[in-house]
């Protein structure tokens, strides 16, 4: 059933659109731990792979596939998890993990009752100058933080519907990499304590945010999301300490110290995703951090909301 005697673990991929075939599919066809046995997808799934209309139907039909891995939007993901947890399956949650915490959190609960793994995947963290930044950051007094993560939403999420619906997180869908990376780096967590929210005015979900949060000793960190951005995407972290700055750009992919290119390296992030399944998988844990949903759900509670020009695709 497991990668433990060699054998790879079958696994399904359930809603075939951006990510599953950008990320997922090469990653799991590099992996010696995983087998992509079938995937479940409304719109025709993968050539060569046995697809279901309905996530039901895998798991009647297909007692040996013992993984899945949840690529769908995150509105509809939790019906989709628990009954696979039911069903005694191991469960790879994209990010983010749900379309609130408490969900997340049921499903956790969940997870642990039946014995099986649930992985709430936060992909940036697996960017190759993440595990080095924080290594760099441990022991060190941070001073503020500065986060500019700004996309072009048509290049990133073309014709994404579900993204704009309560529950898609708008411009937060991207931020909340960042917010998975700064809750991974920093020695001691922060809090929100202020946000704007930019709400195009035909949208049920923001196009940019504001934010800035505190932490101990006087930390501060602000950060900027922008979907309107053009000429190139900016993905940035500056980090001021007592002992000079550090940069990570590019999502996390490149590190800085004070002005010194580091060298990094890694398996790259998807990569690094499946790797973690399948050693979770193998030593029957689980991994649920839902801090940085938690972050956003703090800035929709506690974030000013501005009504912005309309956004049409
Ligand atoms: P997407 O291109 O819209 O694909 C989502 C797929 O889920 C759809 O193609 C559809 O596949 C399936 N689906 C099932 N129920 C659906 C519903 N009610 N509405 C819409 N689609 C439904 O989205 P995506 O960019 O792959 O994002 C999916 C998840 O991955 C999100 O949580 C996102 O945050 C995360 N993610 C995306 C990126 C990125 O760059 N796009 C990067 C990292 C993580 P079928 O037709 O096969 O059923």
């Amino acid at each position: 059933m497991t990668a433990i005697d060699g054998t790879p673990i079958r696994i399904a991929i359930v809603g075939v659109g951006k990510i599953a075939r950008d990320q997922h599919v090469p990653a799991i066809s590099g992996s010696h731990a995983f087998d992509l046995a079938a995937t479940v997808s409304r719109s025709g799934g993968i050539p060569a792979i046995e697809n279901f209309a309905e996530f039901a139907e895998l798991l009647a039909a297909r007692p040996d596939v013992s993984a899945v891995s949840l690529c769908m939007p995150p509105q509809v993901r939790f019906a989709a998890a628990a009954a696979a947890i039911r069903a005694g399956r191991h469960v790879m949650l994209e990010k983010p993990p749900g379309a609130t915490v408490a969900e997340v959190r049921t499903l956790r609960q969940m997870a642990e009752a039946e014995g099986v793994t649930l992985y709430a995947t936060w992909h940036s963290r697996h960017a190759d100058a993440v595990a080095p930044a924080k290594a760099w950051l441990r022991d060190r007094k941070i001073v503020s933080v500065r986060i500019d993560w700004k996309e072009d939403v048509r290049k990133w999420h073309p014709g994404q519907a579900w993204i704009w619906e309560p529950g898609g997180l708008g411009v937060f869908d991207p931020g909340i990499n960042a917010l998975s990376i700064l809750t991974e780096i920093l020695p001691a967590p922060v809090h929100l304590t202020g946000a704007e929210l930019h709400f195009p005015e035909n949208r049920a979900a923001p196009i940019a945010a504001a934010l800035t949060f505190e932490g101990p000793d006087g930390v501060n960190v602000t950060a900027e999301f922008d979907w309107r951005q053009e000429g190139g995407e900016i993905w940035q972290i500056a980090v001021d300490t007592a002992d000079g700055r550090l940069d990570l750009d590019d999502g996390g992919a490149r590190l800085t110290v004070g002005g010194a290119p580091q060298a990094v390296d890694g398996p790259g992030e998807y990569p690094g995703l499946y790797a973690r399944f399948a050693a979770l998988i193998a030593a029957g844990d689980s991994d649920v951090d839902d801090t940085p949903l938690v972050r956003v759900a703090d800035a929709f509670m506690l974030g000013r909301r501005l009504t912005v020009a309309p956004f049409n695709d």
